[in-house]
């Protein structure tokens, strides 16, 4: 599997659990806000066999682990990296994905307790949003489903920039929960220029004020609860 980097412990990637971040190389998207930009291409990262990724992660301080990319997910290998690192290090294991490859999600779900689903945008703004010819919807509304549907913990999130999305996109994120009968919190980040954003990106990017996402909350489906941040 190509890796980008590991974090010996993080305070702020899983709530209440100081964890090690594992940082696979490559995503399918090509979101203009991405923070790990650098980390899109395929042949970014090095080439790591399992045994060592383990190896690596294992003897920190953390008592978990996060998975996160890049897109995790579009490595075949992913499963069996999972199975390893819960049996050698156990733990909590949270993986960050966008859901666009349900089978290798699937296999994987045996091996992880907690989800962060990045919902980029409502069905019909997918291809926009994430920069991909063909609308993945199909194969991220079956991701969805599945991890709601298993005993791993499902942790919707958003990140919001304003001119390219507006409230409006987050309403229709909030249909499709209500219409999974989602109950819990949902979580808008918003947009911040760092390092690791494209500097070709910046003239179409801008962080949101407040106020712009604020009537939100009077439109939130019942069993809904909404947390900003950065706003
Ligand atoms: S899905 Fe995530 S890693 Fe991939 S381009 Fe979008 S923000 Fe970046």
């Amino acid at each position: 599997m190509r890796i980008a980097s590991i974090i010996d412990v993080s305070t702020v990637d899983v709530p209440g659990i100081p964890v090690t971040v594992l940082f696979t190389a490559g995503c399918n998207f090509d979101c203009p806000y991405c923070q790990n930009a650098q980390i899109i291409p395929l042949s970014s990262g090095s080439e790591m066999p399992i045994e060592v990724i383990v190896g690596k992660t294992c003897g920190s301080l953390s008592s978990g682990l996060c998975v996160s990319g890049g897109e995790p997910t579009i490595h075949r290998d992913l499963p069996e990296l999972l199975g390893e690192l819960k049996r050698v290090r156990g733990g909590h294991i949270n993986l960050n994905t966008q859901g666009s490859v349900p089978e290798v999600l699937e296999e994987s779900l045996p091996y992880i307790d907690s989800v962060w689903f990045d919902i980029k945008a409502a069905p019909d703004r997918y291809s926009q949003v994430a920069r991909v010819r063909e609308n993945p919807w199909n194969a991220v509304h079956k991701s969805i489903e599945m991890v709601m549907s298993s005993n791993v913990a499902f942790w919707p999130r958003t990140t919001y920039a304003a001119d390219l999305m507006s409230p409006h996109d987050i309403e229709g994120v909030l249909h499709i929960l209500e219409e999974e009968d989602f109950q819990g919190e949902y979580v808008l980040r918003n947009f911040v220029r760092s390092l690791g954003t494209r500097r070709s990106e910046d003239s179409n990017l801008r962080a949101a004020k407040r106020e712009e996402v604020e009537p939100l909350f009077e439109r939130l489906p019942s069993g809904i609860t909404l947390k900003l941040e950065g706003f």
